[in-house]
């Protein structure tokens, strides 16, 4: 079927039916039959108000079986949109907001490279950690609560990195060198990593690559 490209502009940019039918010069039914041709769902009609942004978003995703989550609702030039009661803006920043509960540092974009894609979202996060005040004391028993990846605006994939040169491992290595309880998460490490071999080791700890702690325990080894 072929679309007229102003109707399919309307659709994606989430209008009414009603509203595309006048400014368009068309009925309901070839709104419908152009939403089919765009792999659209139908526009719910007399079903109750979704409860909740998190139900509204989700109703307009599909999941594909590689795990991404396809928006299959409004889109404008700027990406994917969201109209929720007195909301309206990224569907990007809406559903970072609903998933990791706080808003993201500048735009979401995906990182997978699928334009419509909501599970892989990444964002401008801070190369560095904001300034926090340290600990006025630390109980050694219990010291990982200070970490600085347990931070609300640190993504703890970061340190899933096993390098320093790409720009998450950088992240977590910069947040590693100011987090109040470095030490004492390197010792640890070094310890539950005895015996591993360098391949083994996994992850920036205590600002280090796996590496590094590979070769620090070589030294410890030799002394
Ligand atoms: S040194 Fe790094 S990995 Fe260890 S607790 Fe601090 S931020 Fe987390
Ligand atoms: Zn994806």
């Amino acid at each position: 079927m072929r679309i007229r490209a102003d109707v399919a502009d309307l659709i994606r940019a989430g209008l009414p039916v009603r509203e595309i039918a006048a400014r368009a010069h068309v009925s309901a039914k070839t709104i419908a039959r152009a939403r089919r041709a765009l792999q659209l769902p139908p526009v719910p009609t007399g079903c109750a108000p979704a409860p909740s942004l998190r139900a509204y978003m989700t109703a307009r995703t599909r999941r594909t079986p590689d795990g991404h989550l396809i928006w299959t609702g409004p889109i404008s030039e700027r990406g994917p949109r969201v109209r929720y009661g007195h909301r309206e803006g990224s569907a990007r920043t809406a559903w970072w907001e609903i998933t990791h509960g706080r808003p993201p540092h500048g735009r979401p974009r995906p990182a997978c490279g699928i334009p419509l894609c909501l599970a892989h979202l990444t964002h401008a996060a801070p190369m560095t950690p904001p300034v926090a005040p340290r600990p006025a004391r630390i109980d050694p028993a219990r010291w990982q609560q200070h970490g600085l990846c347990l931070h609300p605006d640190a993504d703890p994939t970061w340190w899933d990195q096993d390098t320093i040169a790409t720009a998450n491992g950088r992240r977590a290595y910069n947040w590693c060198l100011d987090c109040p309880v470095r030490r004492n998460c390197l010792d640890t490490t070094l310890r539950d990593e005895a015996g591993l071999r360098p391949s083994q080791r996994q992850g920036i700890r205590g600002a280090t690559t796996p590496d590094q702690r590979a070769r620090l325990a070589k030294k410890a080894r030799r002394s």
